[in-house]
């Protein structure tokens, strides 16, 4: 039986024609996936999520296709530019993933069995992101407009990824609230690949070589933050020969892990979920047949970050290197200034709990702060607190995370000597 066999699959012939103004046609030239509400002129019926509309310009040529989504003010997530000869259907997601397939392959290591199949619009599917852990397919929607077409794009998965046993389907909140489907349980959960239903959803995968377990069912994300891999394995060079490490906002362990598996010999996991200190001694445990892994000392804390960090200083604790990788205080745009303060808070406290000549490594994920904004901020705190800044490296997303367009840009790291 196909794993994919109950999910919904997506009718091409009944199609919405969308006539769009200047603005809209202009971004669409540019390939832009957001179709937004009020660049449209004409509908040629009221749709349903996930209808084909066909994008047209004043002069009637048609600029694209995509899916119509009429609960958000991106009306339409297009999914292909210009008069594609393969209509919006199986076809069409079989090429999409053929082309996010074609982009990865190469570029993920041996050692590694995890990695982002699908990065949301930067891979051309507006709204939806696919994660593979060792043989789990992991989709999370955040739009209804992908829910009818599920089927035809977990096919077109499994086709090229014959390595995938299993499937966990997964609706950001929105899509939870919004879908009769989704609210009556009829789509989320996890499946086997003999189609029962006799998973919890726990997964272990390698990640360079380092065994963690992902719960995909109920984790964040889709059970594990993939794209900091790099920055993951860039600690664990850092890390080589570490006394006392710090790993803020830890989740699952994931810096902590490589830089006990480089031989620091000390490292503390602070996250105020418990669950997620729960799996960081997990994940230990899992990779106690390294020698280094097994002998580094591992504290799992479970608190407020800030609050753990003022405890420090008054312990006169110190690190040769703190991680800090929280989550994205600016939701927002109306957040913006306080996120930068928790930031500067953030970064004032960390510099304190660093050994002189140490290392800071700070990440943030909010899209609508800009890498250069922040780090002036980070780098002007840790100059008034006496602790300036030596900075030698700066990131982003690892290469399954591709961000093709300024919103997608999110996840910046900055790596200095304090
Ligand atoms: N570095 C992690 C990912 C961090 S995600 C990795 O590599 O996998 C951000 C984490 O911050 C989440 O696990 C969340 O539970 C935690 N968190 C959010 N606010 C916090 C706070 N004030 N104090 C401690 N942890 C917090």
């Amino acid at each position: 039986m196909m794993l994919s066999h109950n999910l919904p699959r997506g009718n091409s012939s009944d199609r919405i024609a969308v006539r769009v103004k200047g603005k809209g046609a202009l971004a669409l030239r540019q390939w832009h996936p957001w179709l937004f509400e009020d660049s449209i002129e004409k509908i040629s019926r009221d749709g349903r999520p996930g209808d084909v509309a066909v994008v047209y310009n004043q002069e009637k040529s048609v600029l694209g296709a995509g899916l119509y989504d009429p609960s958000s003010p991106v009306r339409v997530k297009m999914l292909s530019f210009g008069p594609s000869k393969i209509p919006v259907g199986p076809e069409l997601f079989r090429k999409l993933c053929l082309e996010s397939k074609q982009l990865r392959d190469g570029r993920i290591s041996a050692d590694t069995n995890a990695w982002r199949l699908i990065n949301g619009e930067s891979d051309a599917f507006p709204g939806m992101v696919a994660d593979k852990y060792a043989d789990v397919l992991v989709l999370k929607v955040y739009t209804p407009a992908f829910i009818p077409w599920l089927g035809d794009i977990a096919d077109a998965l499994f086709e090229l990824y014959p390595e995938l046993r299993r499937l966990a389907i997964r609706f950001s909140r929105e899509v939870q609230r919004m879908s009769d489907e989704v609210r009556f349980g009829l789509l989320d959960g996890t499946l086997l690949a003999d189609g029962s239903q006799a998973w919890d959803g726990a997964v272990q995968f390698l990640e360079n070589g380092i065994i963690f377990e992902a719960d995909v069912k109920s984790g964040q994300k889709t059970g594990f933050f993939l794209d900091q891999r790099d920055n993951r394995a860039a600690v664990g060079e850092l890390a080589k020969g570490a006394g006392r490490v710090l790993n803020l906002f830890s989740y699952s362990g994931g810096f902590s892990l490589y830089a006990a598996r480089a031989g620091a010999a000390e490292v503390y996991s602070v996250d105020f979920s418990k669950h997620a200190i729960a799996a960081a001694c997990r994940n230990f445990a899992l990779n106690t047949s390294d020698r280094n892994i097994a002998s580094c000392k591992h504290f799992g804390i479970t608190g407020d970050a800030f609050e753990v960090m003022n405890n420090m200083e008054k312990e006169k604790k110190l690190f040769d290197i703190v991680v800090v990788d929280p989550p994205s205080f600016a939701k927002s745009a109306a957040e913006k200034s306080t996120a930068i303060k928790s930031y500067a808070r953030l970064a004032g406290s960390a510099v304190k709990l660093i050994r002189n000549k140490g290392i800071l490594v700070f990440a943030s994920c909010s899209s609508r702060i800009c890498a250069d904004e922040l780090f002036e901020v980070v780098h002007e705190v840790a100059a008034s607190a006496g602790r300036p800044l030596d900075e030698f490296m700066r990131t982003s997303h690892a290469a399954d995370h591709p961000a093709r367009f300024k919103e997608s840009n999110y996840l910046k790291c900055l790596y200095a000597r304090v």
